[in-house]
């Protein structure tokens, strides 16, 4: 049987083959296979161009000639003879040129009555092995000729392929499902963020009830350090160039900085990490030992000019939220502190039923020059590492080359309800920048012993984390994180009394609710609360008032009918507590 990276190669081939048959005129110039399918350019510029509308009549041709390819035969040719069967293609010619003057085989493939210049990897037998239905044509896009803008414009025609149907649909359905779950879609419907055109793009502005979201976030990732012994600190939002030279900055980020100048002429910047003035409240004093390790944690905004033409919603923005923390330790205590951390993700990913994976991101040893510090530093930083993630049993994998310059780090990746994988999380060892402010404690012998810092921000940004879960949830926050939480409808005018009764209970037992007493019919009324996704409604009218009772209706769950009001808040408090 082929492997479905031969089948989706084969497929390109096939697609070739099937436009020559409605489009003779065409160029076919090269085919690769992508992660879901594959795609084939074209030049059409000697006749007509395809559009969305022509490839189903493409995939049918497809189909037909998919039942007489058997075989796939390649041979090898000289380069002239290449050149002869491909005279008429420009593009083709320039690709055989390119591999005579590498010195490579120039190999033919022929399937059908088709033949291409390829260096293979095909199914046996198309017809036998590729289901016809495992495929399809999907868009039409523009792509210059070898990825360069100086060259041609082609057209470029892209295809979905599986092993199966059922592998087809269940993708195409997962699309879909992402296209209906854009954060920047529900942020609008859940009323969360906003941008404006006066303050520009990538500065979102979180209106109140995305700020509710922020905070109930911040606040779980505090709660979760408390436990830890982390401390608050609050730094300002600028600082002199001299900051940036010393930590390495002003050269590393020197395009994504924002730079300020004063009436004076000094030079400030913005700042793009909280790193270097966080070390300048642990130089304040000297520490002994017995202080160590001092963990100073802020949630804070930093500023990275990004270009204007990357930024989109909340994954990419100028202003960018971070949940940082800084650990100052000495390097028999980096273990329990990466331990500690790690215990913190844990939980905060697993309240959202995100599965985590973990990336071990070590140096290379083969190019030490990319890194500052010893073999032996590094040796023992990445041991320890390797030690936590056997002794947590977690689901792991070791990339050699993807430390920071400066230590190795952890890198989590959270795989979402669509099984799409986020890089989330990040706790990097850093051996670099205590050198550079010179950073020390003092030890059991009275000498002054270098310290190493742990950097780790939980939900990373809180705009991405919030990008992120905003589609894993599709916009059914929990409970304790909706900016309201139960909505109380009247079924008119006359309870509005029993009403507003119920929503000074809930408010008194810290529940945000509101009511909505728009003159609208109740089902009306419902559905906008559906919309909005609030996770309780009460409805109430003569037999609750009486009753002192509400009728319950969930979000997640349905109906629940009526409960008592002392009922009702006694649940939603223990939901919302335990953040169920
Ligand atoms: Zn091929
Ligand atoms: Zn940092």
């Amino acid at each position: 049987m082929s492997t479905i990276e031969e089948k989706r190669h084969t497929l390109a081939h096939l697609l070739a083959r099937a436009v020559l048959e409605h489009f003779p005129h065409t160029q076919s110039t090269i085919g690769p296979v992508i992660d879901n399918g594959f795609y084939y350019d074209f030049d059409f510029s000697r006749g007509n161009a395809p559009g969305q509308a022509d490839l189903p009549k493409i995939e049918k041709t497809m189909r037909e000639l998919l039942s007489t390819w058997t075989q796939v035969v390649g041979t090898e040719v000289s380069q002239k003879d290449a050149r002869d069967r491909f005279k008429e293609n420009s593009f083709k010619l320039e690709l055989i040129d390119d591999i005579a003057s590498k010195g490579e085989k120039i190999t033919l493939y022929t399937a059908g009555d088709f033949t291409d210049l390829c260096r293979g990897g095909h199914a046996d037998n198309p017809a036998h092995d590729i289901s016809p239905d495992s495929f399809s044509l999907d868009r039409i896009a523009g792509a210059y000729w070898r990825g360069d803008e100086k060259n041609k414009m082609l057209t470029r025609i892209y295809g979905l392929a599986f092993d199966t149907n059922e592998e087809l649909s269940a993708y195409s359905a997962r699309r879909e499902e992402a296209k209906k779950r854009d954060h920047r879609k529900i942020g609008r419907e859940l009323d969360l963020f906003t941008f404006s055109d006066l303050i520009g793009s990538g500065l979102p502005l979180w209106t109140p009830k995305g700020a509710i979201m922020r905070h109930e976030l911040d606040r779980y990732v505090w709660e979760l350090r408390e436990k830890h012994g982390y401390q608050r600190v609050t730094i300002p939002h600028i600082s002199k160039k001299d900051l940036y030279e010393t930590s390495g900055h002003w050269d590393k980020f020197s395009n994504e900085l924002f730079r300020i100048n004063t009436r004076e002429d000094k030079e400030y910047a913005l700042k793009p990490m909280n790193c270097p003035h966080h070390t300048q409240i642990f130089a304040r004093k000297p520490h002994s030992y017995k202080e160590m390790p001092q963990r100073y944690a802020e949630t804070t905004m930093v500023y990275r000019d990004e270009q204007s033409g990357e930024l989109g919603g909340l994954t990419r923005v100028l202003s960018i939220t971070q949940d940082d923390s800084h650990v100052f330790c000495r390097h028999n205590q980096v273990h329990d502190e990466f331990f500690k951390i790690w215990d913190i993700i844990d939980t905060f990913y697993n309240t959202f039923g995100f599965a985590l994976r973990v990336r071990l991101s070590f140096h290379n040893p083969q190019e030490p020059e990319k890194y500052i510090g010893s073999s032996e530093i590094w040796r023992d930083a990445e041991d320890a590492l390797r030690s936590i993630a056997k002794e947590r049993n977690a689901d792991y994998f070791e990339a050699s080359g993807e430390a920071a310059m400066y230590g190795p780090k952890l890198d989590f990746m959270a795989t979402d309800s669509l099984g799409r994988e986020h890089q989330v999380a990040t706790i990097q060892l850093d051996m670099n920048l205590p050198e550079r402010f010179d950073l020390t404690c003092t030890n059991e012998k009275g000498e002054k012993e270098r310290v190493v810092m742990i950097h780790c921000a939980v939900m990373g940004s809180i705009e991405r984390f919030s990008a992120v879960m905003l589609e894993h949830t599709a916009g059914n926050l929990p409970t304790w994180l909706s900016p309201v939480q139960t909505r109380v409808l009247p079924i008119s005018e006359k309870y509005d009394y029993y009403a507003q009764e119920v929503l000074k209970a809930l408010a008194d037992a810290h529940v945000r609710a509101d009511i909505d007493d728009a003159n609208e019919s109740l089902g009306k009324k419902i559905r906008s609360a559906k919309t909005e996704k609030i996770p309780y409604v009460l409805v109430v009218g003569e037999r609750e008032a009486s009753d002192k009772t509400v009728s319950v209706e969930s979000r997640d769950n349905g109906k629940l009918g009526a409960l008592s009001l002392t009922d009702f808040i006694i649940k939603i408090d223990e939901e919302i507590r335990l953040r169920k």
